[in-house]
């Protein structure tokens, strides 16, 4: 495609991503790919809007399978401390304190290669009873069969994750025990049976940006855009293969996030891991660049979480506002719950501090 046709096709949804064309985008000046992300973020969204999730891991480590970039394979020895899949009430408290923080969506994620069959009532009472209160649900459990999702489905779960990880031609290098068609088979069972894709990958696993670029072509040239797709910063956990990964050039993450905002428009980018290692001017080009979603993280609600205090500040100086997703709860009410959080953080010594 020439330049003034890709300029005029900006901001269209597309499925027919072509690998120069997205290589292109990539390399352009960095000033010109935040410009046009910003432009097709604006003509979407609305620019100073954030939506907020909370992340709870509800069943913890010991996982079969050997992606490279996790502390929750068992093949690995990170010190992780391995947790049972959580009771159904523990999970619902912390959904309802989760609420009250002004979390609009809230997310399980269980260390699993797939679901068993003994484990699907308590899931689906998890998404029940999360539902109840108001919260869009969230849930990623490993691959799912097309009777599993439509299980989900019937219990009202909104959302299901399920990451590609990085370009098919670099996949091989990160995992074997699964396949990226095992991978591609599970979203379009969560797509058949009604429930809404969250799915993107990782940055800084050693790819090259044509494997950034695979993957974002992945998502985008599916049959429907993911609704939501996390591209998460490697976190270097010891213990894991890629734990010597090198750094990552901040600004190829930003220009990944700009790329994905431009392939798919329509879609919430979220950050996610690796947000502790990106200082305040990292998150505000990242929302620049088209990010509007981002997870709060799991110990927010039980121990006091200086990066949450950090979000909720950052929001305040940039005037963003965190997107109003809930249905039981009008903007005033969930801005006014973030407010006060902001506030009790702020006066509240054991949670507030200066230096985090
Ligand atoms: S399937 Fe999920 S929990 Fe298991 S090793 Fe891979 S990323 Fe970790």
């Amino acid at each position: 495609m020439s330049q003034a046709n890709q300029t005029a096709s900006l901001g269209a949804i597309r499925h027919d991503w072509s690998a120069a064309e997205v290589k292109a985008l990539f390399e352009q000046p960095f000033n010109d790919l935040l410009f046009q992300a910003q432009t097709v973020h604006r003509a979407n969204f609305d620019p100073n809007a954030v939506q907020v999730s909370t992340l709870l891991s509800i069943k913890t480590g010991a996982c079969p399978e050997d992606c490279k970039y996790c502390p929750q394979s068992n093949r690995y020895d990170t010190g992780l401390e391995q947790e049972k899949l959580m009771e159904v009430e523990k999970v619902l408290a912390e959904a309802r304190a989760a609420k009250a923080q002004g979390s609009s969506r809230f997310c399980m994620g269980a260390a699993w290669r797939s679901p068993k069959k003994k484990d699907m009532p308590y899931v689906t009472a998890m998404v029940k009873g999360v539902k109840e209160m108001g919260l869009e649900t969230c849930m990623t459990l490993g691959m799912l069969s097309a009777e599993q999702a439509a299980e989900l489905a019937e219990a009202g779960l909104d959302y299901y994750n399920h990451n590609l990880d990085t370009s098919p031609e670099y996949y091989g290098e990160i995992i074997t025990t699964r396949t990226y068609g095992d991978r591609l088979n599970t979203l379009a069972n969560v797509r058949d049976a009604g429930i809404k894709v969250c799915s993107g990958g990782i940055v800084g696993m050693g790819e090259s940006v044509s494997d950034r670029a695979g993957l974002l072509i992945q998502l985008a040239n599916l049959p429907v855009h993911p609704e939501s797709v996390p591209i998460n910063m490697l976190v270097r956990v010891e213990g894991t293969p890629l734990a010597e990964e090198a750094d990552l050039d901040a600004f190829d993450f930003i220009r990944t996030i700009a790329v994905a905002r431009i392939l798919m428009p329509k879609s919430h980018v979220r950050l996610s891991a690796g947000r502790e290692e990106m200082n305040e001017q990292m998150h505000s080009l990242a929302y620049f660049a088209g990010a509007n979603s981002i997870f709060y993280g799991e110990k927010l609600l039980t121990t006091p979480n200086p990066k949450a205090n950090k979000d909720l500040q950052l929001f305040e100086r940039l005037g963003i506002k965190p997107e109003q997703r809930c249905v039981e709860q009008d903007d005033d009410q969930q801005q006014a719950a973030v407010m006060a959080a902001v506030e009790k953080q702020q006066n509240d010594k054991f949670f507030y501090d200066a230096t985090a």
